[in-house]
């Protein structure tokens, strides 16, 4: 479903990807793992198109990301849902508004539809009763969960999990990991995920990435990766974060 071909993406002299090959299966679940700079976000932002590559193609379901016109990118992009580090909702819109906007502004769903389907989906995450809060009223973990249903809201077939828990205090990580295996259990959606939590990413995943300095050095299912990593560097890691 998701395929990057000899991707380059440079920042001045520093080469962050250096033509990197990989794809994800439609479906598939895949943990990108690595050191601190080795290129993980980067990924994910150029597939959220907030970055642009250097070289290379990057396609989605078959249809081009990169190189693109903007209205044909504006079409892929559609099917891909981010979730971020630091939430990102709309600080000034109700809970609620934060998960229709796209659904009525982008796709031109029927606010009736919209407001219905967010229902649902706050429901799903356990925040049926926070539909008016702004999200200032809300806990790091509720934010996080409001972000998920925003993001689900556009039924993407791609969803972007970049470092979900790493600005929640500690025992909110859990409830939030809790509700993407629910996801990754109950939907088709892809998933690919840049995670520290490396017992999340062997639960969830079909395929780990092990990146350094801008290429995957070691892939594999969890228990190869985990249990029996081949590459020094992968040991090297694992054993400074497990
Ligand atoms: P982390 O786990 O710390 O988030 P990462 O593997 O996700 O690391 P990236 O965020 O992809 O790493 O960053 C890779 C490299 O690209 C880093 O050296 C970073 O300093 C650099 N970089 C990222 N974004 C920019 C930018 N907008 N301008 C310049 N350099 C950048």
């Amino acid at each position: 479903l998701i395929r990057l071909e000899q991707v380059t993406k440079r920042f001045g002299d520093n080469t962050v990807l250096d033509h990197l090959d990989f794809s994800v299966d439609a479906g598939k679940h895949v943990t990108l793992i690595g050191p601190s700079g080795s290129g993980k976000t980067t990924i994910l932002r150029l597939l959220m198109t907030l970055l642009k590559p250097d070289e290379g193609t990057i396609t989605v379901d078959g249809r081009k990301l990169f190189p693109a016109t903007e209205k044909e990118r504006r079409e892929v992009r559609k099917q891909i849902g981010m979730v971020f580090q630091q939430f990102n909702l709309f600080p000034n819109m109700s809970v609620l508004r934060n998960i229709t906007e796209a659904p009525v502004t982008v796709l031109g769903m029927s606010k009736d539809e919209a407001v219905e389907r967010a229902k649902g989906l706050l429901d799903m995450v356990g925040l049926a009763d926070k539909c008016d809060a702004r999200p200032a009223q809300l806990s790091g973990g509720q934010q996080q969960r409001v972000a998920i249903a925003r993001a689900l809201a556009m039924r993407p077939k791609v969803l972007l999990l970049d470092e979900v828990t790493s600005a929640l205090d500690p025992e909110l990580v859990a409830g939030v990991l809790d509700l993407l295996r629910e996801i990754a259990r109950t939907t088709d959606i892809t998933m690919l995920c840049v995670t520290h939590e490396m017992n999340f990413a062997r639960d969830i995943s079909d395929q780990v990435l092990m990146f350094d300095a801008g290429r995957v050095i070691e892939t594999g299912p969890p228990e190869k990766i985990f249990n029996e990593p081949e590459n020094d560097r992968t040991r090297e890691f694992l054993s400074a974060v497990l």
